[in-house]
């Protein structure tokens, strides 16, 4: 569903030239989860943003097929706004609020036990609900893949388990394909069946791993339960 090719990036500072990707390969197969696994400043969120057209790569290539929904590493979430307006309001500015939009979002809350919520607050919800409910919005204009961009790193890490374990389950259930980025490497190992290995800057494809053991595949819907703040 997407492939990348000799994917090459330098950037212009003060100082002149820095070279930021360096001859990146790698493949997303349709329905899976591919983790690029790398340190702070090697260049993951520039891999992220080439992908969505953002930035332009110096050389190199990307072949695509669908569309893309991102999920950035801040929930983004607008305080005076109800959950349900926060959804909302994604689709007006991307001028697709249509019936069928709408009816996604509607479902997708009541599966994600978001429904009883939705005329309430972001500051009324935990720091993993509210992760939830951003995935939801970016979910809503039913994107083929999903770019998440270090999605838990606001998180304490036990909120962080269970969060990146529902938003594993709602990835797998919605059978989308994502990329996650991470430098956590418990949580790519958990949550991917791919993982790169980016070195430090310029970044490189280190190795790539297969990963085939499917943990957390009870793809029921998820359970209300307490998420600590
Ligand atoms: P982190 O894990 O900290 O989020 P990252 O792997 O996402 O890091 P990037 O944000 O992709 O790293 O940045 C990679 C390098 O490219 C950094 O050294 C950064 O300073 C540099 N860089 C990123 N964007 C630009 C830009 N627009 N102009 C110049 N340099 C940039
Ligand atoms: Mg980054």
């Amino acid at each position: 569903i997407l492939e990348v090719k000799d994917l090459y990036k330098n950037f212009y500072n003060k100082e002149g030239e820095i070279e930021v990707l360096k001859n990146i390969n790698f493949t997303l197969k349709e329905g899976e989860i591919l983790t690029l696994l790398g340190p702070s400043g090697s260049g993951k969120s520039t891999i992220l943003n080439i992908l969505t057209k953002l930035l332009q790569p110096t050389s190199g290539e990307v072949n695509l097929k669908g569309n893309i929904g991102y999920m950035f590493q801040k929930d983004h979430l607008l305080e005076w706004r109800t959950i349900m307006d926060n959804i909302t309001i994604g689709l007006e500015i991307q001028k697709k609020k249509t019936p069928e939009n709408i009816s996604r979002v509607e479902k997708l809350l009541k599966t994600y036990d978001l429904w009883d919520f939705r005329n309430m607050y972001p500051k009324e919800l935990s720091g993993g609900m509210r992760q939830r409910v951003a995935l939801i919005r970016t979910l809503s204009v039913n994107p083929d893949i999903l770019l998440l961009d270090e999605p838990f790193s606001a998180l304490d890490y036990q909120t962080r388990l269970l969060i990146s374990d529902d938003v594993y389950k709602i990835i797998r259930n919605e059978g989308k394909s994502a990329i996650l980025v991470t430098h956590d490497l418990s949580e790519a190992i958990s949550m991917s069946d791919s993982v790169v290995v980016l070195s430090k800057r310029p970044a490189t494809v280190k190795s790539t791993y297969d990963i085939n053991l499917r943990q957390n595949e009870n793809l029921t819907p998820l359970q209300t339960r307490k998420v600590p703040d």
